[in-house]
């Protein structure tokens, strides 16, 4: 099968939204973007051997590679409507890319997004979704504009998918059931786009969790110019961290272990009784785990009272 048999079999006939005037099969896509909005773009790669294994189920990957992009989107605010899928394979195995299409699709089709456009190519096994949303004009929530005094949340539960890493890696056998749990978190993340709906106009700064709470919320109070300080014993660690870790061990996995794929978001005082009902048709849980604090020092970790202390406190960075 050819590069375009290939493209015609798997992408070129995906549903299609109206204000896709040309989707797949001219030279780029042409779209009609709604009146009084602004455009919210973004991208991610995924590569084999440094973003997922290489027997990772493609239907996982299909869902991720467009999951961490919505994730993007969703801590803007923002609403996803196109994409573009540059795939780069070793070989065109037609089952896996079935399944990988399944994963995507599902996900793509959830979201009423739709996919216009892309690029096949052979080499490595590496994926790149590039994700467009739209916002109403000046709605979109950054990382820069949370003030001193305004209370950090999170959507969700923190480190499980972490916990499914460190099962993979080898470093902590769970048992199957525990494992089917956490690997859900690891593989299907949900990205939290109904809770971006709702925090437009309430929440003074987002962010997605990708790198872990604590790297994730120090780069809002950075380019909020404050700091922030944590309450590790209201975070929201993920029940089954809680069953199979030792207390101080799964506080670390919650702040840093990364891609649980939350949302991180400050409220300002005056808005924290507009919370609930913002976030209410979501439909997911939110937690308050800390405040902005003044300084410019590392997000500070507290339990109760007391300065808290965690050995290895790092976010994940790809140069480091
Ligand atoms: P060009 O040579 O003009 O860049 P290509 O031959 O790469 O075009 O692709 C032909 C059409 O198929 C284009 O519309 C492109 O966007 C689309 N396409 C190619 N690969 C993918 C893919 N993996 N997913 C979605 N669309 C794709
Ligand atoms: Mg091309």
């Amino acid at each position: 099968m050819g590069e375009f048999d290939l493209i015609e079999r798997f992408f070129a006939n995906s549903a299609k939204r109206p204000d896709v005037v040309l989707g797949i099969g001219d030279d780029a896509a042409l779209i009609t973007p709604p009146e009084n909005h602004q455009l919210v773009i973004t991208t991610d790669t995924l590569v084999e051997g440094v973003h997922f294994f290489a027997d990772i189920p493609p239907a996982a990957l299909g869902h991720k590679s467009l999951a961490v992009n919505l994730s993007d989107l969703a801590a803007m605010g923002a609403e996803p409507r196109w994409v573009t899928l540059a795939i780069t394979l070793p070989s065109a195995r037609m089952e896996w890319l079935e399944q990988f299409c399944q994963g995507f699709f599902e996900l793509a089709e959830y979201y009423n997004v739709t996919l216009v456009g892309g690029d096949t190519t052979r080499g490595p096994l590496s994926i790149t979704v590039t994700a467009h949303g739209v916002i109403p004009m000046e709605q979109a929530l950054t990382r820069h504009q949370a003030q001193v005094g305004d209370w950090v949340y999170v959507t969700g539960s923190l480190g499980g998918s972490a916990l499914a890493l460190r099962h993979l890696q080898g470093q902590q056998r769970l048992s199957s059931e525990i494992l089917e749990v956490l690997l859900q978190r690891h593989y299907y993340p949900q990205p939290r786009v109904l809770s971006g709906y709702g925090l437009r106009g309430v929440a003074s700064s987002c962010i997605d969790l990708s790198d872990g709470l604590w790297a994730d919320l120090g780069h809002v109070a950075k380019a909020s110019g404050c700091s922030a300080k944590i309450q590790v014993n209201q975070l929201p660690i993920h029940p089954q961290v809680k069953l199979q870790c030792q207390n101080d061990d799964a506080i670390a996995l919650a702040l840093c272990g990364g891609e649980d794929y939350e949302l991180c978001f400050t409220v300002p005082e005056a808005m924290k009784g507009s919370l609930d009902v913002a976030l209410s048709y979501s439909g997911i849980e939110h937690c308050c785990v800390g405040q902005m604090i003044a300084g410019q020092g590392p997000v500070e970790l507290w339990q109760g009272e007391q300065p808290y202390t965690c050995c290895h406190l790092q976010g994940w960075d790809h140069f480091s």
